[in-house]
């Protein structure tokens, strides 16, 4: 906040544009002695470029040089471009000064302000979770939730929802409105509790209330969030699950935290892209994952979660060194063939780790040996080399693709899955009882589609999830280092267990 302060203490906006005549600088304090004389000859214009140039944490530094400073760092254009650079404000921002707010306090009072709110992040929403994503956007920062496409259909985009939104359109200090309900925006708060985390306060919360009572805000939340009507929910089990939701959800009606999460950072050499997908989950409905790489682990952990499996956990860790080989379709269609392939390999690792801890103590280190992998690790690396160049190009590149079809005794939520993979293997999936008792991880095979998309099966509940690429853009989501992403992963087990 020192910063913040001395932000607040630059001159006033709408200052002197005009060349300053150097006799009118004698009244200058003493420390204009200590600017270099040849920038303070130099023309004001000529100024206001190099100070544009300047990071805007800077500049209330300079405006204690000298008087001439003071005055030059009062010019909007500078601000203007502060705003443009580092926070992305396309907007007609002259439009704005018309209204009586200056760039400058657009950008003191509004971007700077606010800035460590921006980014990706999960509310404390229990198991449930949740994915929010504050943006620069216009003259305003948003909050805006990403919530899955209607269930079964996990190919469709993301649908956003303005939670909240802060401006400075009227006021000289910037106001922070509610979206939630159905009666527009209403005044809320937003406080920094700590590092990384950030509360929403609703003072209004008789603005989410609807003249039907608790029925219709069920129903509008059932229609609007999940797309479903209380007519095609059929099974009675879904029916509990979408209404204890509902109840949980209410308890936060006027106070949300969220914590700050990254997207995954990205290396060359990785099997895909990693980033945020949704994902099947039976009767829980699409859920979102993230899926990251670690050596020779691929992890795909919940963005939002469950009452059995919540937000926070790992859902699936792929073991990268073994690869499968499908056998041919007619023996896929058959449920004892493919899993006696993956329980094989299920059993080889646990001997393998037998034979590791009876000679040594050395870990997971045996299991992260990617010399030990079988050949179709190369097609993989092919595979993932030619992947991402060629989605970014627009063009095909033949792919050393498995025919794939699901076995008959699995379920899947719908029968739209590719029948055809570019590599499969072997993972685990984590399965729970009702509030993540008795947690376990079973064994599965993880089926790489394409680069958007991949599945899992779960041999223990004869099921499938179909996972597709989340292709929103997001705004602030990179970690500012592979470490701090580690130990985000970390803290987000934590969160709800
Ligand atoms: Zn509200």
């Amino acid at each position: 906040m020192a910063v913040c302060a001395r932000l607040c203490g630059v001159g006033q906006a709408g200052g002197c544009r005009r060349r300053a005549p150097v006799e009118e600088e004698e009244e200058e304090e003493v420390r204009a002695e200590e600017a270099p004389r040849s920038l303070l000859q130099l023309p004001p214009e000529i100024l206001v470029e190099i100070f544009s140039c300047l990071p805007g944490t800077q500049l209330p530094l300079l405006a204690l040089v000298c008087r001439k400073f003071r005055q030059i760092l009062s010019t909007d254009t500078i601000w203007r471009r502060r705003c443009r650079t580092e926070y992305g404000v396309h907007e007609n921002l002259r439009k704005m000064e018309v209204t009586g707010v200056s760039c400058r306090e657009v950008y003191v009072k509004l971007l700077h302000q606010y800035r460590d709110i921006l980014g990706l992040w999960q509310p404390d929403l229990g198991p449930y979770g949740g994915l929010l994503n504050v943006v620069v956007d216009g003259l305003f920062i948003i909050g805006w939730m990403y919530l899955p496409p209607h269930d079964p259909h996990v190919d469709e985009p993301m649908r956003l929802k303005p939670v909240f939104r802060i401006h400075l359109m009227e006021k000289k200090t910037a106001t922070v409105e509610c979206m939630y309900g159905p009666k527009g925006p209403h005044n809320g708060q937003i406080q920094m509790a700590k590092k990384n985390e950030f509360c929403t306060n609703c003072l209004q919360t008789d603005y989410h209330r609807m003249s039907g009572g608790r029925q219709e805000e069920f129903r509008t939340w059932l229609r609007d969030d999940l797309g479903r009507t209380l007519d095609d929910i059929f099974h009675e089990h879904m029916q509990e699950l979408i209404l204890m939701k509902f109840i949980y959800i209410c308890q936060y009606d006027n106070c949300l935290t969220y914590r700050r999460i990254y997207h995954p950072p990205s290396r060359p050499d990785d099997l895909v892209k990693p980033g945020f997908f949704k994902g099947t989950y039976g009767s829980h409905g699409l859920e979102i994952v993230m899926l990251s790489f670690h050596g020779m682990t691929a992890k795909a952990t919940k963005i939002t979660g469950d009452p059995n499996v919540p937000a926070g956990q790992p859902t699936l860790e792929v073991d990268l060194t073994r690869p499968m080989r499908l056998p041919s379709i007619e023996q896929l269609r058959n449920f004892s063939e493919l899993s006696r392939l993956v329980l094989d390999i299920r059993d080889l690792i646990s001997r393998e780790q037998r034979l590791a801890g009876g000679v040594e103590d050395a870990g997971s280190s045996s299991r992260a040996e990617p010399a030990q992998a079988p050949s179709p690790v190369a097609s993989v690396e092919e595979s993932a080399a030619n992947g991402p160049d060629a989605s970014e190009n627009g063009e095909q590149q033949p792919q050393d693709l498995q025919a794939f079809v699901l076995p008959e005794e699995v379920m899947a939520r719908n029968g739209e899955y590719p029948r055809s993979c570019r590599v499969c293997f072997y993972g685990t999936g984590l399965i729970a009882g009702h509030g993540f008792s008795s947690p376990e991880r079973t064994p599965g095979l993880f089926i790489l589609f394409d680069d958007n998309r991949f599945g899992f099966i779960w041999l223990e509940l004869k099921s499938f999830s179909l996972y597709s690429r989340m292709k929103d853009k997001f705004q602030n989501s990179q970690p500012p280092s592979p470490e701090a992403f580690d130990e985000m992963l970390r803290a987000m087990q934590l969160w709800t267990t």
